[in-house]
């Protein structure tokens, strides 16, 4: 049983396993940590990851990279249209407003989502895992960046569904770093907090996240983000070349994806190399375009002059978190790195500028998210034995309840979750209502995702009391540990009041519990007799630490004092839950399509193992008539073979390699191992000979002459 951590990014995923002896980041079949988030399609198989990317400059239509943020989007959303820019793959809208990747695949035209391709990627991974550990995956925990929104979170474990991933937890990219940087730490103190940034500058996104640590547990306190990256850096100095060879050699690299593609590559060269090295650099690409090599040159000084407005954002984010996390500067313990851009010598300096401290590299920059991603997935899962590490991640968008009024109450809205709350969480936010009623879960910020609405659902069989009063319904909003928000129960509240001269029940001093460490009062309408018309309590799930409670007495009281809970009462009251059905409209697949694209993941697998096992079995007879014509033809069998045999096999050996070039270029997996038995039947006595006379040389001399 093995466990492992993902981290996809937007240019190549790592993939790390916890055993027993630690975490260990596991290598692909061309032996690289790395896999390129590339998936490519030729006539009868997908390829992916370093295959992929390799055959990219080929195959440019059926290749397809850049996938990982058009999760859980539609075609006409801004955002996919400005990311498609820079994707030379076909790209159409389907009927539905997908997004479909249109390829040529088993010699049709085919349309795949975002999210079949990231299962496709995931297939891979999990086959790269299974294959380095030799044991099947079982659990895993992805992770994702902090900025993801419901959608994209939903997309996301719909792709790990599809590719048979059992999800543990999404994790966001910069949490899982602060994991696997605390984790090994052991000179972290309950009562002397320590406070790290962690900057993750990758290929298409930076993040950066505050994190307080003490012995034994982790707090995010707060992000920042912007969806920038390597590959903006790329695309100023790609804008840059492009220009002077236009002027010098009268070549538009624009016209041509593929000239286009190589330019892109070699830039991504030259600027890694300026990393490392302050003078000037050459860039050089034989036979460009039209046949004309180009040739130029650049220095690190000239590389941040044209990326400066890239810088400027990277700055503006620094200080933006710097803001947002309230840390002052000497409270903060180190800046720790990761992620390929980061090793760019301007955003340390922008580091030390904004922080007022060089950038520390305890951290593998490549590996830290996977490595955190597996160590989260040990604590979780009942397959490794792990030390306990608390983790409390954060909710990066302030999030709203929405509810619709009916006939005799109004409709209202609360921010439940405020910016940067602890999560996992619960909440549960109570509406008198006499009917059924829809609520709505929105973000309460600008988010990075063209509708801010998570879901509506649909709150049914509420109904009046007797006496045609409202009832209340509590309404239980989740963060889950994927970052998922959503409503996850509605519970009616029946109460029946009686009067009684004992003291106020059971009931009530468990209501009186429940609102205990509550937040601000929301904005809740007031209705008629005086009695809030909504109201809500926290649910503190998963040892999360409950957010301080601001002027929250006067709202606890006021609740209290509707339970009633006072002893010197009279009335008893004895509540009844009764969960309500709810019907839901939120992001992600529906089952129906779920389980068609599952299918079909499995039917392309099973594709792709018998196209690799024809390929192996086509493979394995080429060899054979290689080495055994070698072995024939002066080789070890020779003298064990009488030479009309030896010739008719030679024979058969060469009309055979003729035919693997010819007719049997592309055959059923049968034909190669059948017509592999055949010549085994007559190469195997010689081999026997051979073999025996290895054994026991002298009675086979006696033998032959003998004869
Ligand atoms: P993301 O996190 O945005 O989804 P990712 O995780 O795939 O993407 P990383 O692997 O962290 O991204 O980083 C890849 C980026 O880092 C690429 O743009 C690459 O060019 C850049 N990079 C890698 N090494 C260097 C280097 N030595 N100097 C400059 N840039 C580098
Ligand atoms: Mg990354």
């Amino acid at each position: 049983m093995s466990v492992i951590g993902i981290d996809f990014g937007n240019e190549g995923c790592y993939v790390a396993a916890a055993r027993s002896g630690g975490i260990e980041t596991l290598a692909n079949d061309y032996s690289l940590r790395a896999t390129p988030s590339v998936v490519a399609f030729d006539g009868k198989k997908r390829i992916i990851g370093v295959a992929a990317k390799n055959q990219q400059v080929t195959n440019m239509k059926n290749t397809v990279g850049g996938f990982k943020r058009l999760l859980g989007r539609k075609f006409n959303d801004p955002h996919v249209q400005h990311e498609l820019k820079s994707i030379p793959a076909r790209v159409e809208a389907r009927n539905d407003g997908s997004i479909g990747f249109k390829v040529n695949y088993l010699q049709e035209d085919q349309h795949f989502s975002p999210e079949q391709l990231t299962a496709m990627l995931f297939t891979k991974l999990k086959e790269t895992s299974a294959a380095a550990m030799q044991t099947q995956v079982n659990d895993c925990v992805i992770a994702c960046p902090v900025f993801f929104t419901n959608a994209e979170r939903r997309a996301l474990l719909d792709a790990a569904q599809i590719a048979g991933l059992n999800v543990l937890r999404l994790m966001n990219e910069t949490t899982a770093t602060a994991l696997a940087y605390g984790f090994y730490k052991n000179d972290l103190f309950e009562d002397k907090p320590r406070n790290v940034i962690f900057v993750d500058f990758g290929h298409s996104a930076l993040q950066v996240s505050a994190c307080v640590f003490t012995k034994g547990k982790l707090k995010m306190l707060a992000s920042s983000w912007d969806q920038i990256g390597g590959r903006d850096i790329d695309l100023a100095l790609a804008e840059y070349f492009t220009k002077e060879f236009l002027e010098r050699y009268k070549i538009n690299a624009k016209t041509n994806a593929r000239a286009n593609l190589r330019l892109l590559t070699e830039i991504e060269k030259l600027k890694k190399q300026m990393s490392a090295n302050s003078t000037k650099l050459p860039l050089n690409i034989e036979c460009f375009l039209d046949d004309v090599d180009v040739s130029s040159s650049m220095q690190r000084s000239q590389m941040e002059e044209l990326c400066a407005p890239v810088l400027q954002r990277v700055e503006q984010t620094f200080k933006k978190l710097l803001a947002e996390s309230k840390l002052s500067l000497d409270e903060i313990h180190s800046v720790e790195i990761v992620g390929g851009s980061t090793r760019i010598p301007s955003i340390k300096q922008l580091i030390e500028q904004v922080f007022n401290k060089p950038a520390s590299t305890t951290l593998n920059q490549d590996e830290a998210v996977s490595r955190g991603a597996a160590l989260q997935c040990a604590i979780m899962s009942p397959a490794v034995r792990v030390r306990e590490f608390g983790v409390t991640d954060i909710q990066n968008y302030a999030v709203k309840v929405l509810w619709d009024g009916d006939g005799s109450s109004s409709n209202g809205e609360v921010e439940i979750f405020p910016q940067f709350h602890p999560s996992p969480f619960s909440r549960l936010v109570t509406i008198a209502r006499k009917g059924p009623f829809n609520a709505s879960i929105v973000y309460g910020q600008q988010v990075p995702y063209p509708d801010q609405t998570i879901g509506v659902w649909k709150i049914k069989d509420v109904k009046p009391t007797e006496r045609g009063e409202s009832q209340d319904v509590k309404l239980k909003v989740r963060i889950n540990q994927n970052g998922i928000v959503l409503i996850s129960s509605a519970t009616l509240v029946d109460r029946k009041e009686q009067e009684e001269a004992a003291a106020a029940g059971e009931q009530a001093a468990a209501a009186e519990e429940k609102s205990a460490g509550e937040q601000a009062a929301p904005n809740a309408a007031e209705s008629a007799d005086g009695q809030p018309e909504a109201y809500f309590e926290n649910e503190d799930d998963n040892n999360t630490s409950t957010a301080s409670s601001p002027g929250g007495q006067g709202w606890a009281q006021r609740v209290k004092g509707w339970f009633g809970s006072g002893n010197d009462k009279t009335k008893k009251k004895t509540t009844k839950a009764i969960e309500l059905p709810m019907e839901v409209a939120t992001h992600g697949f529906n089952p129906a399509d779920l389980s068609n694209f599952t299918q079909q993941e499995s039917k392309m697998i099973s594709n792709d193992q018998k196209e690799t096992e024809r390929i192996d079995a086509k493979n394995a007879l080429e060899e054979f008539v290689y080495d055994m014509r070698n072995k024939l033809q002066g080789g070890q069998l020779e003298r064990y073979v009488v030479e009309s045999e030896r010739e008719s096999i030679v024979a058969q050996l060469n009309d055979l390699e003729n035919w693997l070039y010819e007719e049997g270029e592309d055959c059923e997996r049968e034909t190669y191992t059948n017509r592999l038995t055949a010549l085994q039947k007559q190469t195997d006595p010689i081999k026997l000979r051979a073999h025996d006379y290895e054994q026991c040389p002298a009675g086979f001399d006696e033998l032959k002459n003998s004869i």
